[in-house]
């Protein structure tokens, strides 16, 4: 039994030494070391020999285990490393090399908060609508009251399409206003929409211009709407968007599309609208307010426009009201990310983006 223990053992060493897979490896261990391999047979055979041998022989198979054992964790090691340095060069190709991480998407910090503005008004009951990038000059200026000079008519306020025709020239629109035309002439009143979209204006780029930025424009029509309907509207967009503690407050501005119209301003975000308090805080400047948006009431011209457009009086001044607001995208995103230059929006530093996400 001794002679029969120290061949087996010798094959098995034999063996795994020459293995050259780790499958080769396990199936020798199963046929060595297994329940129903011949060591243990011959463990079991431990009652035939003389009382005085039993411990030496008990030994001997130990002895036998712990060298099959340590020889095989040895050359698995070995075949381990040999797998890890020689690589299995095909054709060009190495198979061995670990696959590209592929991350999974997010959505653009520009994105995510527009989607945050229209959660906000769809809980209101508003409509989302959406309208060309070309627009032409009757949208964009005529119907929305621009007087023919005003300045943002030129064409380094606005870019326009060659060729351009000179009674309505089309361009990039410079605002979403031009779908408070496009809405009236085919809802009718009342109705509420916002206008999430992309504008352009011919801005060289710099920490707070981009010729690309997003705007959101409302629009609310019906009979008896208010200046006050207006101020609650946008002081529970606010508190929304900002928080409950934010405020608001309006100051009296001009835009061509609305009568009257204020500039609106949200407590300051970093200060949180301590204003002269702290009047080190840079972003606010020490007045605690920051501007976040136009707005106004519709001003009698557009609601003229659309009845023209429509041909019938469906929006008689006399008859309804409606207020109108434009925010820009990237100023409420900076404000919330607290991000200090608007052009890494647009540059795509994955960096930068991932930063917002998390
Ligand atoms: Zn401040």
């Amino acid at each position: 039994m001794f002679d029969r223990l120290s061949s087996l053992s010798e094959s098995a060493l034999a063996k795994i030494s020459s293995a050259k897979t780790s499958e080769e490896l396990e199936s020798l261990r199963i046929s060595y070391l297994g329940k129903k391999s011949e060591l243990k047979a011959l463990l079991k055979k431990l009652g035939v020999l003389p009382a005085e041998e039993k411990p030496r022989f008990g030994a001997a198979v130990n002895d036998a285990v712990k060298k099959i054992e340590s020889r095989l964790l040895m050359r698995r090691q070995e075949l381990l490393s040999s797998a890890a340095s020689v690589k299995k060069i095909i054709g060009g190709v190495d198979y061995t090399r670990p696959g590209f991480i592929q991350k999974p998407g997010l959505p653009h910090p520009l994105i995510s908060t527009i989607e945050k503005i229209q959660k906000i008004f769809l809980r209101l009951g508003y409509g989302i609508a959406e309208g060309p990038d070309i627009e032409d000059d009757q949208h964009n200026f005529s119907d929305l009251n621009f007087p023919t000079d005003h300045p943002a008519r030129d064409a380094q306020d606005t870019f326009f399409i060659e060729p351009i025709h000179a009674d309505n020239p089309l361009l990039l629109r410079t605002h979403t206003s031009p779908l408070q035309i496009r809405v009236m002439s085919c809802l009718n009143p009342p109705f509420a929409v916002i206008v999430p979209g992309r504008t352009y204006r011919s801005d060289a780029p710099d920490a707070t211009h981009s010729p690309i930025f997003h705007q959101v424009e409302g629009l609310v029509v019906d009979e008896n709407i208010t200046m006050s309907d207006l101020k609650g509207t946008l002081s529970f967009f606010a508190k929304e968007l900002f928080g409950p503690d934010f405020k608001i407050r309006f100051r009296p501005s001009f835009f061509p599309f609305t009568e009257p119209s204020a500039e609106v301003d949200v407590s300051c975000v970093s200060c949180s609208g301590k204003g002269k308090i702290s009047s080190d805080c840079r972003v606010c400047k020490g007045t605690g307010w920051l501007e976040i948006l136009g707005a106004g009431m519709v001003d009698p011209n557009v609601f003229e426009s659309a009845c023209r457009r429509r041909g019938d009086r469906v929006y008689d001044p006399e008859k309804v009201s409606g207020f109108a607001f434009g925010m820009g995208v990237e100023r409420i995103a900076m404000l919330t990310h607290n991000i200090d230059d608007m052009r890494n929006f647009f540059e795509n530093d994955s960096r930068f983006l991932e930063m917002l996400a998390s």
